[in-house]
C-alpha cells in the first residue's frame, strides 16, 4: 500500500448483503453475515465474512444490510421554479394535465445557467442521501435550441446518463408539425454533443406515435438511443412502438392493454414504473404485478420533476411499489437497482459481484424489507460511489 492512499476496504459484519447476483437461486442473490471488499473503484471480493481476504481498511457494519446503490433511470432536474401552488390546487381536485409543464419553462428561461446548475447539485445531493448512486437526467423545460442545449451541457456535469427531451411537449407559439421539424433537426445537432439518449413524451397533449417515431429515428441516426414516456394518462401506441424500435425502456406504462404487455414481454424493452408520480397526481398506479407475472422486466423510477411529482426518494417509491403495486420488497428493491442499471444499458453499477462499480448503500436496518416496512423513515447510514464514502 503505497502513500496514503488505501489500496483495499473490506466492509464486513454485513447482516444481509443483497448483490442482485443473477446466478443466484433467489432474486437479490442475498448473503447473510457477510463481507465485501472494494479495490479502488470497484467490487473485488464478496461472500461470508469468516472467508474474507485480509485488507487495508476495515468498516464494521454493526450487522446492517448493504444493497447496490439506487440506479435512477428517469428524472427531470434541470429546471426553476417550483409548482407548489398547482400542487395543492391538484389536491383540492384540480386533475393533472401535461400542459403544466409549460410554467416550469417559462422559470427555466429566465435562469442563469449557473442558477440551474445549483439548483440541480441541490436535487442530486438530496438523491445521494437517500442512496441513489447512478442518475439520469433529462433536458425538456427549455424547448428552444439555447435553452435544450444548455440544458443538457449542465446535466453533463453530473452524470453522463442525459437524455434529450426536447419533445416534452409542444411550446406556445408554434404548431406540432414546425416544433417536431425543430426537435429532429437544429435542436437535435445542438443536443447532441451533450445527449447519451432521446426521449419522447408521448401522451394525449404532448406528442402522437408517429411523432415519437419520427423524432426517436431522427436521435438513432444521430448516435443517441431511444426510451420513451409512453400510456401514462391513456391507452396509446406509445409502448408497442418502444418494444417495436427495440428501446431500452419505456416508462410511465400505467395504462396496458394486453397487446402492449406482450409487446414489452417479448421485445425485452424495460417497463420503468413511476409510482411517486400516481401519488402526486391521484392516478392509478400501474399494474406491476400483472407485468411481472407475464415475464416483463420492471424498473421503479422517480421521474423527479417539479410538476407531476416533486420527490427524489427511491426508498418512497420502493414502498408505493409494494403498498400499492404488488411487488414484493425483493422485487422493489431489485427494480431500482439492477433493472434501473439495465434501463440505462449499464453492466457496471446496479449489483455487488465482482468488476462492478463499488456503488452501494449502508441501511440503518438489518434488512432490504425495512426500506417498504418502515416507509418515510431515512434509513440510509452511508453511501460508496465509485469506492470511496460520499
Ligand atoms: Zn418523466
Amino acid at each position: 500500500m503505497g502513500e496514503g492512499t488505501v489500496a483495499s476496504t473490506l466492509i464486513t459484519h454485513i447482516g444481509e448483503l443483497v448483490t442482485n447476483d443473477p446466478r443466484a437461486d433467489d432474486l437479490l442473490g442475498v448473503i447473510e453475515q457477510a463481507a465485501i471488499v472494494i479495490e479502488g473503484a470497484h467490487v473485488a471480493w464478496v461472500g461470508r465474512a469468516t472467508d474474507a481476504p485480509p485488507a487495508d481498511e476495515m468498516v464494521d457494519a454493526g450487522g446492517r444490510a448493504v444493497i447496490p446503490g439506487f440506479v435512477d433511470s428517469h428524472s427531470h432536474l434541470v429546471f426553476a421554479g417550483d409548482r407548489a401552488a398547482e400542487f395543492a390546487a391538484r389536491m383540492t381536485g384540480t386533475p393533472y394535465a401535461a400542459g403544466g409543464i409549460r410554467t416550469t419553462v417559462a422559470a427555466t428561461r429566465a435562469a442563469t445557467d449557473e442558477q440551474l446548475s445549483g439548483h440541480v447539485a441541490r436535487l442530486v445531493a438530496e438523491m445521494r442521501r437517500q442512496g441513489t448512486t447512478t442518475v439520469e437526467i433529462k433536458s425538456g423545460y427549455g424547448l428552444t435550441v439555447h435553452d435544450e442545449a444548455r440544458s443538457l451541457a449542465v446535466a453533463r456535469l453530473f452524470t453522463e446518463e442525459t437524455t434529450y427531451l426536447g419533445a416534452h411537449v409542444v411550446p406556445d407559439g408554434t404548431t406540432a408539425e414546425e416544433y417536431v421539424e425543430l426537435v429532429t433537426g437544429p435542436m437535435l445537432e445542438a443536443a447532441r454533443p451533450h445527449a447519451r439518449w432521446i426521449d419522447v413524451f408521448c401522451e394525449r397533449g404532448a406528442f402522437d406515435a408517429d411523432q415519437a417515431r419520427a423524432i426517436l429515428t431522427a436521435g438513432a441516426e444521430a448516435g443517441l438511443r431511444g426510451r420513451l414516456h409512453a400510456n401514462q394518462l391513456t391507452y396509446g401506441e406509445g409502448v408497442r412502438l418502444a418494444a417495436e424500435l427495440g428501446l431500452a425502456a419505456v416508462d410511465h406504462c400505467t395504462y396496458l392493454s394486453d397487446a402492449d404487455v406482450d409487446a414489452l414481454r417479448d421485445s425485452g424493452t424495460i417497463a420503468t414504473l413511476l409510482p411517486g408520480v400516481e401519488f402526486s397526481t391521484k392516478q392509478p398506479y400501474p399494474d406491476a404485478r400483472r407485468l411481472l407475472d407475464a415475464g416483463v422486466r420492471v424498473a421503479l423510477a422517480s421521474d423527479c420533476n417539479p410538476g407531476s411529482c416533486f420527490t427524489s426518494s427511491l426508498p418512497l417509491c420502493i414502498a408505493l411499489a409494494v403498498r400499492e403495486m404488488g411487488m414484493t420488497p425483493a422485487e422493489a428493491v431489485h427494480a431500482a437497482t439492477y433493472r434501473g442499471a439495465q434501463a440505462l444499458d449499464r453492466a457496471d453499477v446496479g449489483a455487488l459481484v465482482p468488476g462492478r462499480r463499488a456503488d452501494l448503500v449502508l441501511l440503518d436496518a438489518p434488512s432490504h424489507v425495512h426500506l417498504a416496512y418502515r416507509p418515510g423513515v431515512p434509513l440510509v447510514a452511508a453511501t460508496w460511489v465509485g469506492g470511496h464514502p460520499g
